[in-house]
């Protein structure tokens, strides 16, 4: 019987379409600046020391049973005190639900299934531009999806104005998804004071804010400051979710390593929430895979590790920023007439370069060098020895 006859090929993915491209180039010269993984100046992946210590830690503790309570609670309490504050009053309280989630996608996904349970036709709004996953989450979810702006293609920056309309002119009592640090993909985040009046504008209409936390230290290489934003919230009274990954900042990408917290008025309404986002995940995919959780669980709750960690991270986050100044010290050498500031002004794993198809075509099928599109460049695949030609290749296209 025909029972698929009518089903037609799914789009491509535009990340899966650019590392296509990318192996097919048979130059020894080629540069891939579109996967969003961190890679070493060698243009290496990275397995942090703190990991593989914590590999050895857990080496024969590992059970082919299901994560136990004691681990999963270890993981999400230390999990969600990265994000909250070790010190914050819903930590102190246990305002939180907190679950584990198949890294932040998971985490987006259980999110998305919650509201459709309990606000089914409550719209989330997503910054445009924002990660292009989002829109098939929640599309999928099949919670309404509307856009705010948030990117302003000619300063490169933020466009603030337009954003604060956009949550003035929201349904009251909306979901709105922020990207806490790093924007993906523009690596444009607000300062601390649009932060303060984006908080008390949600505030006004009352909408909830949902954070997806995909690079917590890898804007500033600093956990505490990264999260700032959250904090702000916090303070502001508001009730926040927030979906955590572990698969940038601690290099756990296929590890799928998560957390979705979603904050409750008191201990009790978080227990209840809880206990249904574990219902919804029992139903979707009943619990994740041990292994990264224990690596994780016991990186943060071991203070020698964490410290560890902490400088890793500190490592990876410093030398994304030191190839950012480098690719804009090199572009101002060849005396390139564009304005190139956004380059070091952007945060984050991301630059969004401004260029446009037909260069980034060009930079393809002149120079070997791969990105998505959009212009956004992944500053981890840029190392000390690629960067001039990089620079150089930019600034030919461009001119
Ligand atoms: N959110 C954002 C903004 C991201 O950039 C990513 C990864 N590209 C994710 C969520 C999901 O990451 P993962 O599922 O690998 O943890």
């Amino acid at each position: 019987f025909g029972w698929f006859d009518h089903v037609k090929p799914a789009p491509k993915d535009p990340i899966i379409g650019v590392t296509e491209a990318f192996l097919a180039d048979s130059s020894p010269n080629k540069i891939n600046l579109g996967v969003g993984a961190y890679r070493d100046d060698e243009g290496k992946p990275v397995v942090l020391q703190c990991v593989r210590d914590a590999e050895s830690k857990i080496a024969g503790s590992e059970f082919l049973e299901s994560i136990s309570a004691a681990v999963s609670s270890t993981f999400v309490e230390e999990s969600v005190k990265l994000i909250y504050g070790k010190d914050s009053d819903v930590i102190k309280k246990r305002r939180f639900a907190g679950l584990l989630a198949l890294s932040g996608t998971g985490a987006c996904r259980l999110f998305a299934e919650f509201q459709r349970h309990f606000h089914p036709d409550v719209p989330i709004f997503l910054p445009e531009p924002t990660w292009s996953n989002h829109h098939n989450i929640w599309r999928d979810a099949q919670v309404p999806v509307r856009s705010y702006r948030y990117y302003h293609p000619d300063s490169k920056g933020l466009n603030f104005g337009a954003f604060m309309d956009d949550i003035k002119n929201a349904p009251e009592g909306s979901f709105f998804l922020l990207h806490p640090c790093a924007h993906n993909p523009t690596g444009v985040d607000p300062t601390d004071e649009q932060w303060r009046e984006i908080s008390n504008q949600l505030m006004v209409k009352h909408h909830f804010p949902f954070f997806d936390m995909a690079y917590q230290g890898f804007a500033s290489g600093d956990l505490e400051e990264d999260a700032k934003a959250i904090r702000l919230f916090l303070g502001d009274g508001h009730l926040v979710g927030c979906a955590q990954s572990f698969a940038k900042n601690m290099g756990l990408y296929g590890h799928r390593v998560g957390c979705l917290s979603v904050l409750g008025k008191d201990q009790q309404q978080a227990m209840i929430v809880r206990s249904q986002l574990q219902r919804l995940a029992r139903a979707m995919y009943s619990s994740p895979p041990i292994h990264g959780v224990l690596l994780v669980s016991t990186i943060l709750s071991d203070p020698l590790l964490k410290a560890a960690w902490i400088e890793e991270l500190k490592v990876m986050a410093d030398r994304i920023r030191s190839m950012r100044a480098s690719l804009f010290d090199n572009l101002e050498k060849l005396n390139s007439p564009l304005n190139w500031d956004h380059v070091v002004k952007q945060v984050g794993m991301f630059c969004y370069s401004g260029l446009n198809c037909e260069q980034i075509d060009q930079l393809a099928t002149d120079f070997h060098i791969y990105m998505t599109r959009d212009g956004r460049m992944s500053m981890a695949g840029v190392t000390t020895r690629n960067v001039s030609y990089i620079a150089s290749a930019m600034h030919q296209v461009s001119n």
